[in-house]
């Protein structure tokens, strides 16, 4: 679950978000959109841990995310904590960013034995499992640049997967892809969500919003300014700069 509540974010004298609230429920597919330079991807990044928040409340899975909440105050986290809370969270990103010099099944393991501290045996077996659902079987010896980009990007999906996060986040997973690697990436996504998975994503893909998502957010100037059932927003836009946006897109 996700719960985020007056979060206040700035870059320098920037401030980018500036009163967010959004709560993901557990097994629900939220999707964010907005135009670009509106903060998708750091609200993103703040719940990813990446980014420090100014103000406001962030949890996940019912924590604070970084903090401890104490009777008077919240106090920072050790690091070790803050990485034991990011497991929790999967992220991924437009560029795949896998490790160029390691094999797809190797680019899976890793994490887990080093992490997680599985056993390389069984990292191996949970790696086969999930190139097999991300529709890769046989791909286990691959380096990143033999895969296509969508390939790349479901080697990068388990990857996260391989942490077992309760929250993945996908933060314009098609947007660098050729048109025609584009589905088969977001069927792996939409598997996902009808396997109960927590998420939130970015993205242009309007069908895919409109289709999965259990809840769509438009966000601008700071502020999610429109919210509701995808079918309703994306055909009947309330706000004006909702409108504005989906006129562009649509
Ligand atoms: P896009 O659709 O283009 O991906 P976005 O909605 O994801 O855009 P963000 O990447 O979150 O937007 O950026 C929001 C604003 O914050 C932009 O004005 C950007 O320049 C600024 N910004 C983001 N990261 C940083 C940073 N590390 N330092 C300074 N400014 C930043
Ligand atoms: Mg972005």
């Amino acid at each position: 679950t996700v719960h985020i509540r007056k979060l206040v974010k700035s870059f320098g004298p920037h401030t980018v978000l500036r009163d967010i609230n959004i709560d993901i429920a557990s097994g629900e597919v939220c999707v964010l959109i907005g135009p670009s330079g509106s903060g998708k991807s750091t609200v993103l990044r703040c719940i990813d841990g990446l980014e420090q928040i100014d103000s406001g409340v962030l949890k996940v899975n019912g924590e604070h995310l970084g903090y401890a909440e104490e009777a008077t105050h919240y106090r920072p986290l050790p690091r070790a904590e803050l990485r034991r809370q990011r497991t929790q969270i999967g992220m991924v990103f437009q560029s795949f960013n896998l490790f160029p010099n390691m094999t797809a099944l190797e680019n899976i393991t890793v994490g887990q034995t080093l992490i997680k501290r599985t056993s390389k045996s069984n990292a191996k077996k949970r790696a086969k499992e999930l190139l097999a659902q991300v529709g890769l079987e046989g791909h286990d010896a691959h380096y990143p640049a033999q895969l296509s980009g969508g390939q790349q990007q479901r080697v990068a999906i388990a990857r996260s997967l391989a942490m077992d996060p309760q929250v993945m986040l996908f933060d314009e997973p098609t947007s660098a892809l050729d048109p025609e690697l584009v589905g088969d990436v977001l069927d792996v996504i939409k598997q996902l969500a009808d396997d109960g998975m927590t998420m939130l994503v970015t993205t242009h893909e309007m069908g895919f919003a409109r289709e999965v998502a259990d809840s769509l957010l438009f966000m601008a100037d700071g502020y999610i300014v429109e919210r509701g059932d995808p079918r309703e927003v994306l055909a009947s836009p309330r706000e004006p700069r909702t409108q504005q946006f989906l006129k562009k897109v649509l």
